[in-house]
């Protein structure tokens, strides 16, 4: 069996093309990105609007295969901004169609986690789960996975790149604050937020604001890692103590950063706990995640009709039953 996976949550069209082993058979995609501001939803929905037929054919010449080959249509219906998942649900729907295929819409934040699990062969996880808009730390619990720690405000991605902005940095800036921060001395000292198991940076990124003519940016970038992933680090930390699971799975656009692989690998490993982090290529949002989702999902008998089809912008994690 072959699913075509169509993502367009924010920033990112994707489409990956997996099997049902889990083969990765394509993994294309193309990112809105601006020179020096954040992503504006009409903007980014106008850029999927422009290249998703090219992407979609793209991904399909990697494949080497040919839409009679197609046996299943996954896109991403939530959550994410309304503007751009409308794109990747109407080319879902037209593909499902035309193909004559099943059509299944999946939860974005699960297909992070699954294609995590997949790719680490971990089976039961506690995942720090870090990107754009969402950073939650989550654990399968009766049927659900759970949100045992979240942040309170912005995502650790959203701070990274509006800190961005402040530099003079263009989106994404969380690959460009790693470089500098790589070259960073002098660790400056930050408000440091967490709750319990919650986490916030909009102290962090308002007192950054207020010093980045004070500091080199090298120094500033450096600080403002060590500082919004020691808070990740440490309420991971307290998440294996209560929950007691044995692997712990890092996914999301933010675990393509090395600091914070290494540094939840330290903490796993005097933890004697088993680590995994995705690779870039399927860190940020993708298609073949919401392909394997798809294969999942269909596995255990589910379908998306038509008329429910609609995108959920606001969809939580702990809504969706995990059957597979
Ligand atoms: P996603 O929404 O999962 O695609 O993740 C996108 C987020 O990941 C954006 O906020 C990026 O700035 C961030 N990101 C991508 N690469 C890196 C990196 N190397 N270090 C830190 N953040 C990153
Ligand atoms: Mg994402």
């Amino acid at each position: 069996m072959i699913c075509i996976g169509i993502e367009s949550t924010a920033h990112t069209f994707g489409v990956g093309i997996v099997d049902n082993s889990g083969k990765i058979l394509a993994n294309e995609k193309s990112v809105f990105t601006t020179e020096n501001a954040g992503i504006h939803p009409r903007k980014a929905a106008e850029h999927h609007k422009l290249i998703y037929d090219k992407i979609i054919e793209k991904a399909m010449k990697s494949a080497k295969i040919e839409f009679k080959d197609i046996d299943l249509v996954a896109f991403s219906q939530g959550p994410g901004l309304g503007a751009c998942l409308r794109i990747g649900a109407n080319a879902a729907r037209s593909l499902s169609i035309f193909l004559k295929k099943p059509l299944i819409g999946v939860n974005h934040c699960i297909a992070h986690i699954e294609i995590g699990k997949l790719y680490s062969g971990f089976k039961d996880p506690i995942t720090l789960y870090v990107s754009g808009a969402n950073t939650q730390i989550l654990a399968l619990a009766s049927g659900k996975y759970r949100v045992f720690g979240e942040t309170l405000d912005i995502g650790v991605g959203n701070f990274l790149d509006s800190f961005g902005r402040t530099l003079g940095i263009g989106f994404p800036a969380g690959p460009e604050i790693e470089k500098l921060a790589k070259k960073g001395k002098n660790y400056i000292k930050l408000p440091y937020t967490i709750k319990g198991m919650d986490f916030a940076f909009s102290g962090l990124q308002t007192k950054l604001n207020n010093i980045s003519k004070k500091h080199s940016k090298q120094n500033l970038c450096y600080s403002a890692q060590e500082t919004a992933f020691s808070e990740l680090v440490e309420a991971t930390e307290r998440a294996i103590s209560h929950i007691g699971k044995k692997e712990v799975l890092l996914t999301g656009g933010v675990a393509a950063n090395s600091r914070l692989k290494e540094m939840m690998e330290i903490m796993c490993r005097k933890r004697n706990i088993k680590f995994s982090a995705v690779p870039p290529s399927l860190a940020g949002d993708n298609g073949t995640m919401i392909a394997w989702q798809g294969i999942l999902e269909h596995k255990a008998g589910k379908k998306t009709r038509l008329i429910k089809s609609g995108i959920k912008q606001h969809w939580r994690i702990d809504e969706v039953n995990v059957v597979w």
